[in-house]
């Protein structure tokens, strides 16, 4: 048989016909390698063996039962089969059942003993286990303590797709080639490749599965860092419209508050990034981010950036996630920018057709002429075109999906690009998360900002959390609850595990206790119907339409609600100044940036706002975490501590799917449970020194890392030789 390479089709593989193909093609698998990658979701933990009587009525664990009787086979009505038997350690016996499955009664031998995994029920005092897992202990063959348990879909099992992940690493290591060169594989202490692959789907024990994965979350951060390095360079090469510096003062004086030093910092940056040329007279378009917290003031910097664009006779469009922000930013820009003599229009999918089409040849040149459009991702679209286009600017960027943001890059690529992002990223992250783009901080929050109050309660706090509220309303104010899960079930997100696991994040880091989730459906249910069913309760979730959402928003900022449920989506910069007091159920569920985004939902108008944390977690780490929320209002500190307490993972998850995309396609499988933020700096680092040496990946010895960085990053053929 010929060998079996990582780039071929997973058809190659003995057991998968089309129909498997298929089912394998929607977890995103068409290749060998796809398969290797397709890492884990968890692994049980079935080295931690209880006795029946301390697992009864618990979470699936592992028990090794001998079995004590003969199995039977009943047939029950309706065409059911029902195999039967029992098995007993020494705390007791438990009667096992599986349904439809005769040909157990074939692999259970009476008298031999087998590791169970499963959950035992106890009935009118017998205790029973149905359908667990089963592998026979036998004197030469030694159990795996952790088993893996991977994402699967319909029409693939657990068990056929282990099978096939065997087959495959078994296939394909010969031929499996690292990446990473040898001297940095060496110097960093890392394992092989094929070492790492074997031990993540078949792990010896804990500490080397934590070895093989902290080698593949370096291969992936390494081949990140060349990738930004190299797509820096490629774009370098780029060139777009120079702006001549003018006169900001009657911009500035149309402003009735004084700028903050950051804000003069971060105007003065964007006017450098636009303004100078190169030596070749080119003018290298703009790529920066804008970070600052919630409140420092970031829209009148991209407004000031606006201004100078207009000036120059050039066109701004500025994209927001969401219609409500899309209007909040019309109403706050285009009094300001109309009254100094532009043109500004709004679009989003409320604008009617007819709106639209004049838009669309405004912008194009054909009519009126538009300084700048404020929109949602309808200015994406392909009829948009611009007569003299000169700078993109998205607010909330993390929020714009995949599709969105690669849409973006190629219609910004000969403009200026501001993205502006309210999420403090710490400074060693800073490179991996915003990729290619230069950073400019608000460091400094503008006069007079008042601070949210903030309490960590447990749920025995209920009662009077409940009086609390009713406080808020009395005032006239409103509040917000965040629940960490939706409650739809059988949801791909929505999942609520009750194994016993091994998360991959518990592995990297300590493990915390984990309490049940409060979903905001059934949340939203309790407390319109038996709390308060005088005031006005609303629900908002992701899997909700953007209409539905949008609608639901719009109602809670004009007031006509007053206790809005919601799981994070809310996050977005919203504006409702009556609101005054933010809940979050399952605190220790989010991440302390993500904490901090959610409270900066409250505190925006003149009334005294508060923030209360519920969690019932014991955990030392959870409540260090939690703790952190009283005594820090400073989202850098705070995004700090983040990373020392939960590692760099987490940013990348709570940023959302595409954080890390920056320069292209590149999905990070493993590197978001990345624990270790000096595992990010040295990966980055070992990236910058090999470039020094060998800038075009053009040493044979980098074949390998050269074709990877062109796989992942879709950069040009010319930038790699
Ligand atoms: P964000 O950074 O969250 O987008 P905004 O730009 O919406 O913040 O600003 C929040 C509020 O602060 C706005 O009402 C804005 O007018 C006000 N603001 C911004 N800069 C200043 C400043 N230098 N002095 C006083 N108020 C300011
Ligand atoms: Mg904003």
């Amino acid at each position: 048989m010929p060998a079996i390479l990582p780039e071929d089709s997973v058809r190659k593989l003995k057991g998968v016909g089309p129909k498997k193909g298929e089912a394998l093609q929607k977890l995103g698998i068409s290749t060998i390698r796809d398969l290797l990658y397709h890492f884990p979701r968890t692994y049980e933990d079935r080295g931690h063996i209880k006795t029946l009587k301390e697992g009864i009525d618990g979470i699936c664990a592992a028990y090794v039962l001998r079995v004590v009787t003969q199995p039977r086979v009943a047939r029950l009505r309706g065409g059911m089969h029902l195999t039967t038997f029992r098995a007993a350690d020494e705390s007791g016996s438990v009667e096992v059942v599986f349904f439809n499955q005769d040909y157990i009664s074939q692999q259970i031998t009476l008298g031999e003993t087998y590791r169970f995994w499963g959950r035992v029920h106890s009935k009118k005092n017998r205790w029973q286990i149905s359908s667990p897992s089963f592998e026979h202990i036998t004197p030469d063959v030694v159990l795996p303590d952790l088993v893996p348990r991977y994402r699967l879909c319909e029409g693939l099992s657990q068990k056929v797709l282990s099978t096939l992940i065997e087959e495959a690493v078994h296939a394909v290591l010969p031929s499996l080639v690292d990446i990473l060169p040898e001297d940095i594989r060496q110097a960093e202490h890392l394992p092989t490749l094929s070492w790492a692959m074997k031990t993540i789907h078949f792990p010896r024990d804990a500490q080397s599965l934590q070895m093989a994965l902290e080698k593949v979350m370096f291969d992936e951060l390494f081949c990140m860092g060349i990738g930004i390095s190299l797509s820096k360079s490629e774009h370098a090469k780029l060139t777009a419209q120079r702006c001549e510096r003018v006169d900001m003062t009657p911009f500035y004086q149309k402003i009735p508050f004084s700028l903050t030093g950051a804000q003069k910092r971060t105007i003065e940056e964007i006017t450098s990034d636009m303004t100078t040329s190169q030596d070749d007279g080119a003018t290298v378009p703009m790529r920066r981010i804008l970070i600052g917290d919630v409140g420092s003031g970031k829209t009148v910097c991209a407004a000031a950036a606006a201004y100078l664009t207009a000036k120059n006779g050039l066109q701004t469009a500025i994209m927001v996630p969401t219609s409500i922000l899309a209007n909040q930013h019309y109403e706050e820009l285009s009094p300001l920018l109309t009254s100094l003599g532009f043109r500004v229009v709004l679009l989003t999918g409320q604008t009617s057709a007819a709106e639209k089409r004049k838009i669309y040849s405004d912008l194009r040149g054909e009519g009126e002429h538009i300084d700048v459009i404020i929109g949602t991702h309808a200015l994406l679209q392909k009829g948009v075109t611009f007569e003299k286009p000169g700078l993109m600017i998205t607010d909330e960027q993390h929020r714009f999906g995949v599709m969105q943001r690669a849409e973006l890059q190629e219609k910004s690529r000969m403009t200026h690009l501001l993205v502006m992002s309210a999420t403090p990223i710490p400074r060693t992250l800073a490179l991996a998360i915003y990729g290619d783009l230069s950073v400019s901080k608000l460091d400094e929050m503008p006069p007079g900002r008042q601070r949210v109050d903030t309490y960590v309660v447990d749920s025995s706090f209920k009662t009077r959390l409940h009086a609390f509220m009713r406080k808020q309303f009395e005032a006239g104010g409103q509040v917000y609850v965040v629940c960490p899960s939706i409650g739809l079930k059988n949801t791909e997100t929505d999942q609520t595990e009750e194994f016993e696991e091994v998360y991959l994040e518990d592995i990297l880091s300590s493990a915390q206790e984990r309490s049940p989730l409060k979903d905001a459906i059934s949340y939203a249910k309790n407390l319109a119907e038996d709390i308060f069913p005088e005031f006005k309760v609303a629900l908002l979730h992701g899997q909700m339409k953007s209409q539905e959402k949008d609608y639901v928003m719009a109602e809670f900022s004009q007031g006509k609600i007053d206790i809005l449920v919601s799981t994070t989506v809310i996050e977005v910069g919203v504006n409702v100044p009556n609101a005054t007091l933010m809940i979050v159920e399952n605190a220790e569920r989010f991440g302390l940036s993500q904490l901090h985004q959610l409270r900066g939902r409250v505190g925006r108008g003149r009334r005294k706002s508060y923030c209360v944390l519920v969690s019932d977690c014991k955990g030392e780490n959870a409540i260090a975490r939690l703790s952190t929320m009283k005594q820090c209002y400073d989202g850098y500190q705070i995004a700090e501590k983040d990373l020392e307490l939960r590692g760099p993972g987490d940013f990348f998850a709570s940023l959302g799917d595409n954080a890390v995309r920056q320069s292209g396609g590149l999905s990070l499988t493993l590197a978001r449970c990345c624990s270790d933020a000096n595992l990010l700096s040295q990966a980055f680092a070992a990236g910058h020194l090999l470039l020094l040496k060998d800038p075009y990946l053009s040493l044979p010895e980098h074949q390998a890392l050269a074709r990877e960085v062109a796989r992942v990053f879709t950069l040009e053929s010319t930038t790699i030789s």
